[in-house]
């Protein structure tokens, strides 16, 4: 089936956008061809104002740079030939001229045989001179003559006109991408504007109902406004001139005008949202209005990224990027910038890749090249890349990981142990100092504080307990971070490490039964009494926890198999419990105390869980390593931990 623009008829547009989906190389392919090539305008700008833009023609020197015959040292400008029978028992006796030439002083006198002139660094060598001797290698003889006790080689400290650049040579070429160095070049030229490619006006809109803008306060389901600010912010970091024009709600009417006043003042629109067949997704049905030849690829064969919208509209390039956050980040930077760059004159984009082995299997859709933002850690031999894996709704994804690596299509997984190429986001990666995988705590940033502020950068990787031993055990981190019960034992953490691992102790954290404030179900009671009337409640609804988690194992025993409405929902967070609880999805859950107070809930204290550092040995003398400990062990940082509610072991 063809996707020819010709083809894509309104109604076509309107039954199913994702039955023509294109791979990602057809599509940018087509994008390409529907928009190059076109002629690129340009404008001059002061000198000041291009850095960063792309010079729009080769800059040809107008003058001699020096412009004239220059010392490079203090001291004497002489003729070299008096100097021949110099040496250090025949001293040359010169005669001085009666003028000194310092910068900016034209001289006026000429160095006749037997005489010589006083000269500064950068002072224009006078007429019949040819070298300067340095004022170190004279001596007065009188006031009114030198002496000098060595030869000097014609040309000897001087810098001809013309020597650094000559007049007529091409000082940079049309393609440049202005920075200080070029901008230098220009100045000792005397350039004050060059022609450069004119900035390319990007306009950003974000789409949504639910948008709210930082700074205003979050309404009841509603979100802050990233892919806004993130577009805008990567429209500059390529060069672009951003204007970001807001959130516009899921209406065609208020969308299709806010669009047209966008195209009517700027080269490109970068819309974000309701590009999927949602009900409220209108922008795509808005395009084929707004200009000729329209929707060029609807729905993209990547991921993340599936629901890409690209178009051109009387040769604008009109993007809807997904909504997802992630997602919005990724096909802007892989699909959008080089289009970006190639429209505002400036060179590709130069990618930074580095080889990297990939820890686990990563699953993946057979027929979708799939790219997974990944972040990197030294392992023992080589570079490790670990899936950033919270998938494309979340900002942190794209925002905290190294650079990604890519699945082919015809794949439908990638198997642990691969080697693999990473693409950076910024062409150096610093490896972190201190690598920590496995359960997050909010009481970890209380210990890592002191070490940022010794500036040790640290990276924390959010895997869960087992997957952090997992890492532990082939030696991808410093240490990993566990709340494991063991019902056997009844004890914490101990029985799961293996050789080459020990246990540092951690803090104690107190899970409880969260509700709001206010329940008279539950205030007041034990933590077994209020899973009681929550069990003798049938309106009552519960939130769980994932299975693998500490808290889920405390409560199946509260419930001791019951399994009351609510159970099967089970987030992965002690935040996404209170979340649930403060916003009346679920009446309770368990969660830790720093949390259920931080969200203003009520708590019943139940059982102290051991968070404790399962530490590979091989790694214990290395600097972050101990540093993490001494803070650890710390009175600043066991009195944090305290103030935040924990309990320091
Ligand atoms: P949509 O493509 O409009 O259906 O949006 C998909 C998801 O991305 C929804 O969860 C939206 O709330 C979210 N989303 C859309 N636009 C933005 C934005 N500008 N910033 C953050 N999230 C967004
Ligand atoms: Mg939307």
């Amino acid at each position: 089936m063809t996707n020819t623009p010709a083809a894509n008829h309104r109604s076509h547009v309107e039954q199913d956008q994702f039955l023509t989906i294109l791979s990602r190389e057809e599509a940018l392919a087509r994008f390409e061809a529907a928009l190059f090539p076109r002629d690129l305008p340009g404008e001059i700008r002061p000198l000041a104002d291009a850095l960063g833009c792309a010079l729009a023609g080769d800059v040809v020197a107008p003058i001699d740079v020096p412009p004239f015959d220059r010392s490079n040292v203090d001291g004497f400008a002489v003729r070299s030939a008096d100097l021949t029978s110099a040496g250090e028992a025949a001293p040359v006796r010169l005669m001085l001229n009666d003028e000194t030439i310092a910068c900016g002083i034209a001289p006026t006198r000429p160095v006749l045989s037997g005489t010589t002139t006083a000269i500064a660094t950068g002072g224009p060598v006078p007429r019949g001179a040819d070298a300067i001797v340095m004022v170190e290698h004279t001596q007065p003889a009188g006031d009114r003559a030198i002496e000098i006790r060595r030869a000097a080689s014609p040309g000897q400290s001087v810098s001809y006109a013309g020597s650094d650049i000559a007049r007529g040579e091409v000082l940079l070429r049309a393609g440049t991408v202005i920075g200080s160095r070029e901008i230098g070049m220009c100045a000792a030229c005397g350039i004050s504007e060059v022609r450069v490619a004119r900035r390319l006006r990007v306009a950003v809109l974000s789409t949504g109902d639910e948008l709210v803008q930082p700074g205003e306060a979050l309404r009841p389901a509603a979100i802050y406004d990233s892919n806004g600010a993130i577009v805008t912010a990567a429209v500059s970091e390529n060069g672009g001139d951003a204007m970001f024009l807001g959130a516009v709600a899921d209406d065609e009417k208020a969308l299709e005008s806010a669009m047209r006043a966008a195209l009517a003042i700027c080269d490109m629109l970068v819309l974000s949202g309701g590009t999927s067949k949602g009900a409220g997704d209108v922008s795509h049905r808005i395009i084929a209005r707004l200009g000729k030849p329209g929707i060029i690829a609807h729905g993209v064969a990547l991921k993340p990224g599936k629901p890409l919208c690209l178009a051109v509209c009387d040769g604008k390039p009109v993007i809807i990027l997904p909504g997802f956050p992630t997602s919005a980040m990724f096909t802007f930077h892989d699909m959008i910038v080089p289009v970006l760059r190639r429209m505002a004159g400036l060179p590709p984009r130069a990618d930074a890749k580095v080889d990297a082995k990939v820890p686990v299997r990563i699953a993946s859709e057979l027929g979708r090249t799939e790219f997974v933002m990944v972040s990197l850690v030294e392992g023992a031999d080589g570079l490790i890349a670990y899936p950033t894996g919270k998938g494309s709704g979340a900002i942190t994804s794209f925002a905290q990981a190294d650079g990604f690596l890519k699945i082919d299509a015809l794949a439908d997984q990638m198997p642990a142990g691969r080697e693999v190429e990473v693409t950076l986001f910024t062409p150096h990666v610093r490896v972190p100092d201190l690598v920590i995988v496995g359960s997050h705590c909010t009481g970890l940033d209380r210990v890592t504080a002191p070490l940022a502020r010794a500036g040790l950068t640290v990276r924390s990787i959010a895997v869960g307990s087992l997957g952090g031993l997992a890492a532990a055990k082939r030696g991808e981190c410093d240490f990993a971070p566990i709340h494991l019960f063991d019902d056997k034992t009844e004890t914490y953490n101990t029985p799961y490490l293996s050789d080459g691992l020990e246990l540092v102790p951690g803090w104690r954290r107190m899970q409880g039964i969260v509700f709001r404030k206010g329940d008279a179900r539950f205030e007041g009671l034990s933590a077994e009494d209020a899973v009681r009337a929550a069990l003798a409640d049938p309106a009552c609804i519960m939130v769980n926890r994932n299975q693998g988690a500490g808290t889920r194992i405390l409560i199946d025993r509260l419930l001791k198999g019951a399994r009351p409405d609510g159970y099967w929902n089970q987030p992965r967070s002690h935040n996404a419990v209170a979340a649930a609880v403060a916003q009346h999805r679920a009446d309770w859950g368990m969660t830790i105390a720093p949390v259920a107070h931080a969200s203003g809930l009520g708590f019943i204290p139940h059982a102290e869980e051991h968070y404790d550092f399962a530490l590979v040995t091989a790694r214990k003398q290395r600097p972050a390593v101990q540093a993490f400990f001494d803070a650890l062990s710390s009175e600043e940082v066991r009195a944090a931990l305290t103030e935040a509610g924990f309990r320091p072991a």
